[in-house]
């Protein structure tokens, strides 16, 4: 039985319990949206203001020696040790994901000359696909559209089906926006360099929730935001991830000052600096990367493999849950129901789901809504408990059942 008494059961069992005391804000709220704007970390206004009040205060331009240049690869080398499975000296932090993306499907796109098309989803995230319309204009290639499944994702045979030697990109998010579905990297890769391409994952819905193992997957080129489940905080910078063998291979195209060997020389000419650094282009956002660092290293503490674990647990009680108590309203769950091939954040489907979504949040459960019809549920594992999952079903079963909203959770 899925109910209050279970919820509670599963709390007293969980390890990572008591790392929900460890994020500000209203531990009433029933926040399940932190897989689009993680929770703030109780520790972080601390690391903040040492930067803010120390480093800038004080120590002024005598900062950028004294660290701050060497951050945006510090910060990418522990995000690559906590979550990405990724050994150091392969990823940087620097710009908006969006950014980092351009930067790397161009390279990718430069270092497979006369191949005109590239592989990607229609359904993806909004800037990735837009990103690649861009690229494609302007290099007068293709894009072959994967019309993946709304409630799942794209499969290594639908990738499959449409490479040839023609492609020079497979782009595609590891784990889905909407629906939660964990694509199959390893098989993908496998597959896309069979056929020649090069392969650039979107990691924003994967990177803190499941585990991840770029270097043994034979990822090429990836990319992610923090400021979901690695809690950096809004507008924090991403972090983009170039294998180690393609850093001498590919050029990124935004040639700033700070991507080229000795910067300080402000020498004529463009020469990227090696290895990663050579991905970077201006001044990076310290304050922001302050942050990063505090939340990835609360996302290190707990450990990846115990948070996702945690996190399969979570979806599949809502799950259950959803099953028992709100299917009979007409509501379905719109995401892969194997654990292994979801990430932490799960969709449900109802034709009034956009309505439904503004009466949860103001009953004090914050959810988010996709078009069309998506109520999705971030369950991001270090600040949900499974009384949060609980409230969430019990809230949105009185309001489908029309009796207002009982509370009896709190
Ligand atoms: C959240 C998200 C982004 C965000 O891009 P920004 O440039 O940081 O706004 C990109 N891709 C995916 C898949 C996302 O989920």
């Amino acid at each position: 039985m899925a109910d209050l008494t279970e919820a509670q059961a599963r709390d007293r069992e969980d390890p990572l319990a008591p790392f929900r005391a460890r994020f500000r804000g209203d531990p009433d709220l029933v926040y399940l949206d932190g897989n689009s704007l993680g929770r703030l970390p109780d520790h972080t206004p601390d690391r903040l203001a040492d930067v803010i009040s120390r480093q800038w205060g004080e120590r002024l331009i005598r900062s950028w020696s004294e660290g701050w240049l060497d951050l945006p690869l510090e910060v990418g080398d522990a995000i690559a040790a906590a979550v990405l499975g990724a050994a150091a000296g392969q990823v940087a932090v620097a710009d908006a994901t969006t950014v980092c993306f351009y930067k790397l499907a161009a390279a990718a796109i430069g270092a497979r000359p006369g191949r005109r098309e590239i592989v990607s989803d229609l359904h993806d995230f909004p800037t990735d696909r837009y990103v690649l319309e861009s690229l494609a204009h302007g290099h007068q290639m293709t894009i072959r559209w994967i019309d993946s499944d709304p409630a799942g994702g794209p499969e290594p045979a639908e990738v499959a089906a449409l490479l040839s030697e023609a492609t020079a990109l497979v782009s595609l998010s590891h784990v889905t926006y909407r629906s939660g579905h964990r694509a199959d990297m390893a098989a993908i890769n496998a597959l896309s360099h069979e056929a020649g391409a090069l392969t650039l994952w979107d990691l924003s819905h994967s990177a803190g929730s499941v585990p991840l193992q770029l270097d043994r997957d034979g990822c090429d080129l990836a990319v992610g935001c923090t400021y979901k489940y690695l809690c950096g905080g809004p507008g924090s910078p991403a972090y983009l991830y170039v294998a180690r063998a393609l850093q001498s291979q590919l050029r990124q195209p935004i040639w700033g000052w700070l991507g080229r060997a000795d910067p300080f020389a402000m020498a004529p000419g463009y020469v990227a600096a090696d290895g990663i650094r050579g991905f970077l282009s201006g001044t990076p956002p310290i304050l922001s990367l302050a942050a990063v660092d505090a939340g990835v290293a609360l996302i290190a503490e707990a450990g990846i493999d115990a948070i996702a674990e945690k996190g399969s647990r979570l979806g599949s009680f809502l799950i259950a849950a959803a099953d028992e108590r709100l299917a009979p309203h007409g509501v379905s769950v719109a995401t892969p129901r194997d654990a292994a091939r979801r990430g932490a954040h799960v969709a449900l489907a109802h034709p009034r789901a956009h309505a439904l979504t503004d009466a949860l949040i103001r009953a004090g459960v914050v959810v988010d809504f996709r078009a069309p019809d998506v109520i999705r549920a971030g369950l991001a594992p270090l600040s949900t408990s499974y009384a949060d999952v609980w409230a969430f079903i019990d809230t949105l079963d009185s309001l489908l059942a029309g009796a207002g909203v009982t509370a009896q959770w709190r």
